[in-house]
């Protein structure tokens, strides 16, 4: 998605671009993803004509509770907001006023707005697998694709965690398991269970080693709807079929708090995807590399992947977009290419390792096991709110594309 939205984004600016996939097919998977404040702005800036909440539907505050059902931090509806997701189309204001409220979408809609966006001077070569590329200090960079080289004035390295790009230019920084396996899944609407008001909220479930979350997806959902879920558990990734993973999942959340457990039975093997979590440590020093007149970015997951528990790493991926389109749309190859690549690294660096930081310490949160721990965060959690559901500490909501 990163690369969907800088290729967009740089061919309306005027670049001819080519989008190299290794996949068969650009395709997402059935799941959905929170786009917090920054990532909605990061995306209207993109393109002001994305349609994005035609597709966004307003996240609700379904509060935190511990799986017995006692609240750990209630949602604001006690406070008076609502915390019902809209349904009339309508926004909810953001919880810190600053910037759009934050939102949930298929990630199949994202994909689509997203392509929808390509303009006709994105090229999509689809089954190639960049295995590397070369710089040097008087030419332009070279993407080797198999045999066959394509030269570019800029290479934006948009693959994701296991990047072959960065272990070239940034063999420092190395794919590790960060302790915890993940499970997403959407239930399509038709086969979502009965819920109460409060339940259809959704919310946020705290265990010992285990987190449970739910999102409606409300009706924006183009035909979809429904509700999506993700289950952490402290641990490696399960080796077993999606089938047996699912009858682990019903047994580790049988007796949390409704709707838990009713939202695991509601899904089907083929709904599940499940994903080992891992980060990038360290992060890379830096994100741009010169090469003659342009250069190299790394951008998205392959330039800072990190556990999923704030759920930024697709919003920076768009931050990451937003900045170089801002830095680079109008730069000519030559000294003004290379001084916005070198200012793309600059300002990417230091956001992005603060928000890496403080999803470090969520990691704690996740992970905390024992008596006397569970206390210690339970008391902790009233200050860790904004972290948790607002994703506002890191400033999120105060983000902005560069002039
Ligand atoms: C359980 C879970 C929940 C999450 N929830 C959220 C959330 O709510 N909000 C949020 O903002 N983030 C969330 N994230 C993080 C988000 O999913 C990632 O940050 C995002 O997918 C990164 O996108 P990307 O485009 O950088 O990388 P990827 O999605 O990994 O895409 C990389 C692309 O490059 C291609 N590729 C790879 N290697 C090559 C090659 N050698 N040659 C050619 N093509 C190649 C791949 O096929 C793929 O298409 C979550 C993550 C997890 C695991």
């Amino acid at each position: 998605m990163a690369g969907l939205a800088t290729a967009g984004a740089l061919s309306r600016a005027g670049w001819q671009v080519i989008l190299l996939e290794r996949g068969e097919r650009v395709a997402a998977s059935p799941t959905a993803l929170v786009l917090w404040s920054n990532g909605r702005r990061a995306l209207e800036s993109l393109d002001p004509d994305g349609g994005w909440s035609a597709i966004a539907a307003p996240l609700p505050d379904g509060g935190v509770r511990r799986p017995d059902g006692q609240w750990l931090v209630p949602p604001r509806a006690r406070n008076g907001a609502s915390a019902q997701p809209a349904t009339d189309g309508a926004e909810n204001p953001s919880p810190s006023g600053a910037g759009p409220a934050p939102a949930v979408v298929h990630l199949q809609d994202l994909y689509d707005a997203l392509v929808a966006g390509l303009s006709d001077r994105v090229e999509i070569r689809t089954g190639c697998t960049v295995t590397t590329v070369r710089t040097s200090a008087r030419n332009r960079p070279v993407v080797e694709v198999g045999r066959t080289p394509i030269e570019a004035d800029l290479v934006v390295a948009a693959d994701g965690i296991d990047s072959p790009v960065r272990r070239a230019f940034a063999p420092e920084s190395v794919a590790v398991g960060s302790g915890f396996a993940a499970w997403q899944a959407v239930i399509p609407a038709y086969r979502v269970p009965r819920l109460s008001p409060e339940e259809a909220a959704g919310g946020e479930t705290l265990g010992a080693g285990y987190r449970f979350v739910s999102i409606p997806l409300g009706e924006r959902a183009a035909g979809r709807g429904g509700v999506y879920w993700v289950a952490t558990a402290a641990g490696a990734p399960r080796p077993e079929s999606p089938a047996t993973q699912l009858a682990l999942l019903r047994r580790w959340f049988a007796d949390w708090h409704p709707p838990v457990a009713a939202l695991i039975e509601a899904t089907h093997p083929e709904d599940l995807v499940p994903q080992e979590v891992r980060e990038l440590r360290p992060l890379p020093r830096s994100y741009g590399f010169r090469s003659g007149p342009g250069g190299v970015v790394l951008l998205g997951d392959a330039a800072h992947a990190m556990p999923h528990h704030l759920g930024q790493g697709a919003c920076l991926a768009f931050e990451d977009a937003a900045t170089l389109r801002s830095l680079a749309a109008d730069a000519a190859p030559g000294e003004a290419l290379v001084a916005a690549i070198d200012e793309y690294s600059r300002l990417r660096r230091p956001r992005t390792t603060s928000v890496v930081r403080q999803t470090r310490r969520m990691s704690a949160v996740v992970q905390a096991r024992g008596r006397l721990a569970l206390r210690a965060r339970d008391a902790a959690l009233n200050h860790m709110r904004p972290r948790i559901l607002g994703g506002h500490a890191m400033g999120s909501g105060d983000w902005m594309p560069p002039e």
